[in-house]
């Protein structure tokens, strides 16, 4: 039997799953990098906390994508659970933090992740292309840029696995949008997500609170909501509870340029304790209850001060109110290249349920270039990794 190529273009996270999944008895694999070295971008994540997967389960986990529908069969395929399984058996273990994220366990450094992968391509025969930037393409041919000379390269299955277009430094820049746009596939332009957010605070207010945490919070936007932290900044406020609303807050955002953000300073208090309280104070001033009695910082106290009037601060009620629903009115958006991903890229109606581009047969897009969105907590790199089985298993049947 004849070998059939299959080039892929770029070498992260979804690319590498893909190439350690395809059969080499039945595909010449060709692996295209722009980089001189593979998983630049999975480098960088791992210098955070390294969350390589999340282990709630598998109902709630696939409500964590946004549209909720699309990555529900790649996900179903190779799901957190076989993730973790894959690993154990190329000899990365994991465990479950206390936030239920999964990371190696500890001692395992993010480069020695990736080169146990890399031994698995090695494993599996894949040719590796370093220095080859991938710039156009015709239903027969690639086009690569390799050490400032044009390379053409042909396939019989073509997967990109570009990457999104955050993080520039790790090469994934998105300037294949274009590439692919020229070719009559819709694209949605790039949008920084899992990111920081404007707020236009108050400059005596921002004096006392900058670089100060809020901790076991619960903030929303629209229908999402999430318990974490968040930090407070002069340029307006990150960390995992907000980035966690980015698929709220961005329509918001783009259609009228602010999107308001509640947080709820006591989520573990209902608002009846809170106003009995308040209501019950005896001799204490109201800021002894607030932070005696309902445990809040100085932090909090500012920030209530600041927004409420003086009426709405001695009203119970009232100031219950700010503590369970505080406003934030967000007014922009960080830089794209300082977002954890993005969102934008190849539109879903453009890819059939197999990940094949629908005007393009055996042509195939996977990971973060497709404008699907998840907060970042292992759900980013779960899909890409199971998007890049779920197409390895598929060639591999075909
Ligand atoms: C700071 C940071 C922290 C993160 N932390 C986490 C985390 O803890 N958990 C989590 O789940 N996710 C995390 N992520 C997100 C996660 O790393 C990405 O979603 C994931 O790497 C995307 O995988 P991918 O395969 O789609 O693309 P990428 O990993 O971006 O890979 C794309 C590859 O294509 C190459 N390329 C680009 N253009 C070309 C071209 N023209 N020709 C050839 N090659 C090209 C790039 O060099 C790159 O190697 C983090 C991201 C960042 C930036």
């Amino acid at each position: 039997m004849t070998k059939k190529t299959i080039a892929i273009i770029g070498g992260g996270a979804s690319a590498l799953m893909l190439a350690s999944t395809l059969n080499s008895d039945k595909y010449i694999i060709n692996l295209y990098e722009k980089n001189a070295a593979l998983g630049r971008k999975f480098l960088v994540a791992g210098k955070g906390g390294f969350n390589l997967t999340h282990s709630e389960n598998e109902v709630d986990f696939a409500t964590r994508y946004s549209p909720t529908t699309f990555l529900a069969p790649f996900i179903a395929h190779f799901s957190a659970m076989d993730f973790r399984t894959w690993l154990s058996a190329i000899g990365i273990n994991t465990y479950v933090g206390t936030s239920k994220r999964v990371f190696p366990t500890k001692g395992i450094k993010p480069i020695q992740v990736l080169r146990a992968i890399e031994n698995c391509l090695a494993n599996n025969h894949v040719n590796l292309h370093y220095n080859y930037t991938f710039n156009s393409f015709t239903t027969n041919e690639l086009t690569f840029t390799h050490h400032h000379n044009e390379v053409a390269v042909t396939a019989d299955i073509v997967v990109f696995a570009i990457g999104g277009a955050s993080w520039k430094v790790t090469g994934s820049d998105g300037a294949w949008l274009n590439i692919i746009k020229n070719k009559g596939i819709d694209t949605e332009n790039f949008y920084p997500s899992n990111c920081a957010y404007k707020i236009n605070w108050d400059t005596a207010l921002i004096k006392i609170i900058e670089g100060e945490a809020l901790k076991n919070v619960t903030l929303s936007c629209g229908i999402l909501h999430k318990k974490g932290e968040v930090v407070l900044t002069t340029f307006g406020i990150e960390g995992s509870g907000i980035y966690a609303l980015s698929a709220a807050i961005r329509p918001q955002l783009l259609a009228t340029q602010v999107a308001i953000v509640y947080i709820d300073f006591k989520p573990e208090l209902s608002t009846k304790n809170i106003v009995e309280l308040l209501h019950n104070r005896g001799n204490l001033s109201i800021k002894d209850v607030l932070q005696k009695k309902i445990k809040l910082n100085t932090t909090h106290i500012a920030l209530l001060k600041h927004s409420t009037t003086k009426e709405e601060y001695n009203n119970p009620q009232q100031l219950c109110t700010f503590i369970k629903k505080y406003p934030l009115h967000l007014t922009g958006v960080a830089p794209i290249d300082q977002a954890i991903s993005t969102v934008g890229g190849i539109a879903l109606h453009e890819i059939d349920e197999h990940l094949m581009l629908k005007k393009m047969p055996n042509h195939y897009a996977i990971g973060e270039m497709l404008n699907w969105d998840a907060p970042t907590g292992g759900y980013l790199l779960q899909a890409c990794f199971s998007m890049g089985k779920y197409l390895g298993d598929r060639l591999n049947a075909m």
